[in-house]
């Protein structure tokens, strides 16, 4: 599609949020699956991948290392072609290294995992963005139990990972309350509640509010209705974190499907110097 290049001419990779959705992403087509299918060709091409999914939780931050991911099907009840799928990349024990050596430095106890593939919060967008599976992937867990401050703290002791290669991504979903899925269509429109929501996040995280979004749960309108467990917005943090304290997000893609949930997607940098805006 030759879209606009995501991030900047000097090539340092910004970290990303993706909302994955459905599984059935990985097959359907729609505006986030070609969203995201077009996603790789506007980024440097990184080095190694770090992905945190809304479908791995742990007491304290584990992050895997093997050699090759196996390819988990952790969903149940669809068809036989997504369970035959397989993201087969390589690992980065080396890498895996480095995010604990990073994580420790930060005062932050962590685990290492010596067997854990890819769940599909990981794989079904890294499919979508490198079909050849030929970048090394590790995938570090969350724990929901912290909530956001937590994950932001996770992702600003990532940060130098972004000068080494790495391409940091977060995996959720912007609006995630699946209790209310039953009787929409794919294409049926936002409901309000949906929209106030990501609306309010959009606004804070491009005025670079921190502290709100930190306290989203109390601020945001909608909040609950919209994440009754926040295991899928919490990557989100990670993402804006490991872009630092002066982290610059853009939205990078906007869409909704099934009335429920936003699909949207963000981009973050780190403000250059002679920019003026800056988190609070
Ligand atoms: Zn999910």
């Amino acid at each position: 599609m030759g879209q606009a290049a995501i991030g900047r001419s000097d090539g340092r990779l910004p970290s990303l949020f993706l909302s994955h959705g459905s599984p059935m992403l990985a097959l359907e087509d729609g505006p986030a699956h070609r969203f995201i299918a077009d996603l790789g060709s506007r980024l440097p091409r990184p080095l190694a991948i770090l992905v945190v999914s809304a479908h791995w939780e742990t007491e304290v931050p584990t992050v895997n290392a093997v050699e090759r991911n196996a390819t988990i099907h952790d969903f149940r009840g669809f068809p036989p072609a997504l369970y035959e799928l397989q993201y087969p990349a390589p690992g980065a024990p080396a890498l895996a290294s480095r995010v604990t050596e990073l994580l420790q430095s930060a005062g932050m106890p962590c685990a290492v995992h010596p067997r854990r593939g890819l769940d599909h919060g990981a794989w079904v967008p890294l499919l979508l963005m490198y079909p050849q599976a030929d970048i090394p992937v590790v995938q570090l867990s969350l724990q929901s139990h912290l909530g956001p401050d937590h994950h932001l703290r996770l992702g600003r002791a990532l940060a130098p990972l972004r000068d080494e290669g790495v391409l940091i991504i977060g995996s959720g979903t912007m609006t995630h309350n699946l209790s209310e899925f039953r009787g929409h269509r794919p294409d049926d429109p936002p409901q309000d509640w949906v929209e106030r929501f990501a609306g309010w996040f959009n606004e804070k995280l491009i005025a670079g509010d921190t502290q709100a979004l930190v306290n989203y749960r109390k601020l945001a309108p909608d909040a609950v209705r919209n994440h009754p467990t926040d295991e899928h917005l919490l990557p989100i943090y990670v993402a804006l974190g490991a872009a630092g304290e002066n982290a610059r997000a853009e939205q990078i893609h906007s869409s909704s499907a099934y009335a429920i949930i936003r699909m949207d997607a963000y981009a973050f940098e780190t403000a250059g110097e002679g920019e003026t805006r800056k988190v609070a």
